[in-house]
């Protein structure tokens, strides 16, 4: 099974801890986008025929600022070129202050069946520090909106360890997120880079640093909070109920194959990687003049496959397989003594305490 990925790289206006491809949205380009888009698909599906695509996913940016109507045309168009599993799950990000109840029940007619939305915080100040265009309150009416607009299967994204973050200011924003009935909840710990405006003003100073103790503090806090309400806390930063994984990602951590639509999107055939320009006009241009709209390639030896396969299943709680790091015992061995791993059937696979050293694992375990 394959993901269908469309990145939508068009936001209301550019937060200052983002790093993602987006601009800020104008018509005129989202009309060109559109088009785009759908010469992209009839480009690229000849390529991806045989493959059967089981997820679709709306990424952004801010999917939820396109017409439902033009949503609902993708899908169709989607369906015809390509072949579907049965139900498969159509996913649409989402931010709150864009989401009215007649455009939510639009998505829903559009064939959209999980709505992912950008929360972030339930706390005001935090919202200002990260710079959203919602408050609070917002946030919660957004979410009311979803659930009475009949969705059923809502995710919702939240970041923690933010600069001056304390375990209390952090429950009460997931005191609030299990007060809605979200099958599914993403927190990310708060990492930046100077290529951000937040990243710069942590660099310099003007921002206070978040702790690293306390980023790992919340993290714990987090699984223990959210195992206690029956999420299953299934990849370092994704909490699902029962049978409300996000099976799109979850192609991702298998390795499964996945076509990307849109300007920075990435596709991975099972062997080669190749990815968009990220620059929205050139990708326009590009299609408009009837070229595939690719900045880059590469195609992965078996064992860079290996070396992506360790990284990114140690983060997941199937974990990675014993056989794949057999040359490697002694060091798991210090893992599983530490209480960082432990062996379930034929599989490593790290408790909390090992989530939070999984990247650093990961590196000694491929060199
Ligand atoms: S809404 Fe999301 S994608 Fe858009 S600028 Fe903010 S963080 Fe980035």
């Amino acid at each position: 099974m394959a993901g269908l990925y469309v990145h939508v790289p068009f936001c209301l206006k550019k937060c200052p801890y983002c790093d993602f491809a987006s601009v800020p949205v104008q018509s005129d380009l989202q009309a060109e986008w559109l088009q785009a888009v759908r010469a992209e698909t009839v480009l690229r599906a000849p390529d991806w025929k045989p493959i059967r695509f089981d997820t679709l996913y709306f990424g952004g940016g801010t999917p939820s600022l396109l017409d439902p109507a033009d949503v609902a045309g993708l899908i169709d168009l989607f369906s015809g070129s390509f072949q579907w599993a049965r139900n498969p799950e159509i996913t649409l990000e989402a931010n709150p202050g864009t989401l009215s109840g007649s455009k939510l029940r639009d998505f829903r007619k559009a064939g959209i069946n999980r709505l992912s939305i950008g929360i972030q915080s339930f706390r005001d100040e935090e919202l200002q520090l990260l710079g959203r265009m919602h408050d609070a309150a917002e946030a919660e009416n957004s979410l009311a909106r979803t659930f009475e607009s009949g969705f059923e299967n809502v995710n919702a994204d939240f970041i923690y360890g933010l600069p001056g973050q304390t375990p209390a200011h952090w429950s009460q924003t997931l005191g609030k997120a299990v007060a809605f009935p979200l099958t599914h909840i993403s927190a990310y710990c708060l990492t930046w880079s100077g290529k951000t405006e937040l990243g710069r003003k942590i660099e310099s100073g003007e921002v206070e640093k978040p702790s690293e103790a306390v980023q790992s503090d919340l993290f714990l806090r987090t699984s223990s909070f959210l195992a206690e309400r029956h999420f299953q806390h299934y990849e370092i930063s994704n909490f699902s109920l029962e049978g409300r994984r996000c099976r799109h990602n979850e192609g991702y951590w298998k390795g499964n194959p996945y076509l990307g639509l849109g300007p920075s999107s990435h596709s991975f055939t099972g062997r080669e990687r190749y990815w968009n320009v990220s620059d929205t006009r050139e990708y326009c241009r590009m299609l408009n003049q009837g070229l595939r709209p690719c900045s880059g390639s590469e195609t992965l030896s078996r064992n860079d496959i290996r070396l992506e396969t360790i990284a990114l299943r140690l983060r997941t709680s199937e974990g990675l397989p014993l056989a794949m790091i057999q040359n490697k015992t002694d060091f798991c061995k210090v893992f599983l003594e530490n209480g960082l791993a432990r062996i379930r059937g034929d599989r490593l696979v790290l408790t909390e305490n090992g989530f939070l050293m999984a990247d650093e694992l990961a590196l000694r375990l491929t060199v």
